[in-house]
């Protein structure tokens, strides 16, 4: 039976009733003792000291569970460096912590082109991202993403230009973006697709007791994974690092 999300506890009737539990930015491991291990000997001690201090930022935001975890920043931070990825994109901004991570990871001469709906949040931690000396490499877009992408599709000059995209917004509208970004990345390039293990929800049974927006999102995720599990353009890994992220190696 699938727990993930789900505390148990004990009714005044003796009765087992169940609690959805946000998993949040903690990983989805099954023992926070371990979660923690990860975080104390390999993730916080060489955290570079600008992402330490713009996760401390966020972590006052209302809407911090949004944030990607610091381990998960880690991972994309080496990833980065293992492809030589230079001209990046990044849809799903928030305050900017993985956009940092990312921007930390690149040649000085690299770029990554962020967009979000919502420009506040990214200021509130572009001083942080200017201190760091990577704001240079950012060209940020206010507003949906998606008729963006659906004006750069048009001119062919863009198309398989970026060695790495990652997709952390409106889950429901991932199909949509991956129908695009196929045609954006490189061929031999990442599409890295965040919260695809959605709060373990994936695996939740009908009846379980689900947040509203995780309910909301989780049909979209379940059939967004079937599609690119389906996907004979990509080559295809399904990590269970912060929420679950799959990455896809475009291949033709
Ligand atoms: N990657 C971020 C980080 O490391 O903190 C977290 C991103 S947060 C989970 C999702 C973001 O997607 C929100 O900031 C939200 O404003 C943005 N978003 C939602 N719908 C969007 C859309 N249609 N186009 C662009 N951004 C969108
Ligand atoms: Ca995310």
């Amino acid at each position: 039976m699938a727990t993930i999300g789900e505390t148990k506890m004990e009714s005044t009737n003796g009765e087992q009733v169940s609690r959805h539990q946000e998993v949040g930015h903690k990983s989805l491991l099954q023992s926070d003792a371990l979660y923690q291990y990860i975080l104390e000997t390999s993730v916080y001690p060489r955290e570079p000291e600008p992402m330490k201090e713009l996760r401390e930022v966020t972590a006052k935001h209302p809407w911090n569970i949004m944030t990607t975890s610091a381990d998960e920043g880690q991972f994309l931070n080496m990833l980065l460096k293992l492809v030589n990825a230079k001209n990046t994109m990044e849809i799903g901004v928030f305050t900017g912590y993985s956009l940092l991570a990312t921007a930390l990871a690149l040649p000085d001469d690299g770029k990554i082109l962020a967009m979000d709906i919502n420009r506040e949040n990214y200021e509130m931690g572009l001083p942080i991202i200017e201190k760091a000396g990577v704001a240079h490499k950012i060209e940020f877009k206010e507003g949906p993403a998606l008729p963006v992408l659906d004006e750069m599709i048009v001119d062919e000059k863009n198309h398989g230009t970026f060695d790495f995209i990652f997709v952390d917004a409106d889950k429901d509208n991932y199909i949509n973006y991956h129908k695009r970004l196929i045609d954006l990345v490189k061929v031999g390039g990442l599409i890295g697709y965040d919260n695809t293990l959605w709060n373990g929800s994936v695996v939740a049974p009908p009846n379980a007791p689900l947040r509203k927006y995780v309910r909301y999102y989780k049909d979209f995720v379940l059939e967004f994974n079937k599609t690119l599990s389906a996907d004979p353009r990509i080559e295809i890994c399904m990590l269970p690092v912060g929420d679950g992220i799959t990455i896809c190696r475009r291949v033709k």
